[in-house]
């Protein structure tokens, strides 16, 4: 039997709340491309993403989240989410790191991602950037209640192809309110099946992940940490959005 999806409306109170979050979320996003540079850790980033969630009365959504260990997920390179911030990834010219942080605040959730480059990076690894975040974009567009949200995903498709560039289909966006993974789950692609149909008050993560070469991947032994089979570069960048009759709000913004 068809598992049944359960997509719940948010309350006004609960958006205020989101929104809240978000902003917090916002924060150590901008924060972590201002220090984000050639030599410091991946652990020193997770240090400041905690304080910085903390200071604003917040709690880190993804530390403990079955089993992670950390505050943000830190993918470098060829990782493509999940990544675990540790002592020993120091951070060099070219690189480029994948920061996804989740922020809970008064019981409620705002999740974001962006990649952000290490020193100098090549034209085209920049450019896988550019599109992967331009994909966000394209499927925020389409979030508006009375659309399917196969257009939601079929929009990052679109744009992954005009480029040439591998889809990750294992992983992909989601409902988020007082969990952090609630219905529905968000396709990076085009799926066969239509619906659900968006509606005014649902709130959704939508994170487009982008491969210079494959989009297969697989996990490392330590469970978390998601790779491209072949080793080439990955970019990920996420908004939670609240879907209204009219343009979409983004949610993980600074307030
Ligand atoms: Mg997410």
């Amino acid at each position: 039997m068809k598992k049944k999806i359960m997509i719940t409306k948010k309350s006004k109170h609960e958006i205020k709340l989101m929104a809240a979050a978000g902003s917090i979320v916002a924060e150590v996003l901008e924060v972590m491309r201002d220090v984000v540079k050639p030599g410091i850790t991946t652990l020193e980033l997770d240090t400041i993403a905690e304080r910085i969630i903390k200071e604003n009365k917040a709690i880190p959504a993804f530390k403990g989240y079955r089993g992670f260990p950390a505050t943000i997920c830190a993918s470098v390179n060829e990782q493509v989410v999940h990544g675990i911030p540790n002592e020993h990834t120091v951070l060099k010219n070219g690189d480029v790191l994948s920061v996804d942080v989740g922020v809970v605040y008064r019981g409620l959730i705002g999740d974001a991602a962006i990649t952000i480059p290490v020193g100098d990076i090549s034209a085209e690894v920049s450019k896988l950037l550019e599109e992967t975040n331009a994909a966000l974009y394209d499927a925020i567009e389409k979030a508006v209640a009375g659309n399917d949200l196969r257009e939601v995903s079929g929009a990052i498709e679109d744009r992954a192809k005009k480029f040439g560039y591998g889809i990750v289909k294992q992983y992909g966006g989601h409902g988020v309110g007082r969990s952090l993974h609630e219905d529905p789950f968000i396709f990076n692609y085009r799926t066969e099946a239509p619906g659900p149909i968006l509606k005014s008050g649902y709130v959704i993560a939508i994170e487009p992940m982008f491969n210079l070469g494959t989009g297969d991947v697989h996990e490392l032994d330590d469970s978390w940490t998601v790779v491209t089979n072949d080793n080439k570069y990955s970019a990920h960048f996420e908004h939670t959005i609240l879907i209204t009759d009219d343009k979409p709000e983004i949610l993980t913004i600074k307030s």
